[in-house]
């Protein structure tokens, strides 16, 4: 079992420096999802300061995680975080932009979590990765809500552009035939990718 002095230090860390760390509602959800399908290898695109890891890999002591991270202040912290709840040995942390980097292991769930305008180069970069019946999940897939709002609404060219993103990435989860998707209204939104 992991401290959970230490999850809240991890937790209030994330609020006083805006790191976006998964929702508790996600997070429940996905843990439940690692526990009830066995899940014991897991990638995760997005580490932050590795939160989301700890907190899947404390379901069970079989879990292996690896997770990739490209900004080196949340690596660094991400890294004391990993050796305060004394995961090192379950948690393979990179640091390293996830588009560049190589990545040989096959793992039973992809968690994509990362800049949301790249989702789609995620998925198709990783999908090799996935393990025959695997699942890929991305989270923020409701986009804090934007998603939901007419274009018009949104004032900012830039917030336009990511929120088309996530649209467009939704429809090309829509339009693979090779996985089937469940979209979930939990948390910021989630997306359940099982590979056929
Ligand atoms: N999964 C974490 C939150 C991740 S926040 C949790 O719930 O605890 C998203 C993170 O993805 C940010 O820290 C950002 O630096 C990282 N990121 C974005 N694009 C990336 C890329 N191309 N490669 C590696 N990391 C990336
Ligand atoms: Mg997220």
């Amino acid at each position: 079992m992991i401290n959970e002095n230490i999850i809240k230090q991890i937790k209030d860390y994330a609020e006083l420096n805006n790191v976006p760390i998964m929702m508790d509602d996600s997070m429940s959800y996905i843990m439940k999802y690692i526990k009830d399908n066995h899940v014991k290898s897991i990638l995760e695109v997005g580490t932050a300061i590795g939160y989301s890891a700890i907190m899947m890999c404390s379901v069970d002591p079989n879990v292996f995680i690896t997770t990739i991270e490209r900004d080196e202040k949340r690596y660094l912290e991400a890294l004391k975080n990993i050796k305060k709840t004394k995961l090192e040995d379950r948690i393979q942390l990179i640091y390293n932009d996830a588009l560049e980097v190589k990545v040989e292991d096959n793992y039973d769930l992809i968690i994509i979590d990362a800049a949301k305008a790249q989702n789609q180069k995620f998925f198709e970069r990783f999908e090799k990765n996935l393990n025959p019946y695997g699942t890929i999940i991305t989270d923020n897939m409701g986009f804090h809500g934007l998603v939901m709002q007419e274009s018009d609404e949104i004032k900012s060219r830039n917030l336009r552009q990511l929120v088309r993103k996530v649209k467009d990435y939704k429809e090309f989860l829509e339009k693979n035939i090779r996985y089937e998707t469940t979209f979930l209204d939990i948390g910021d939104g989630l997306a359940i990718s099982r590979k056929l």
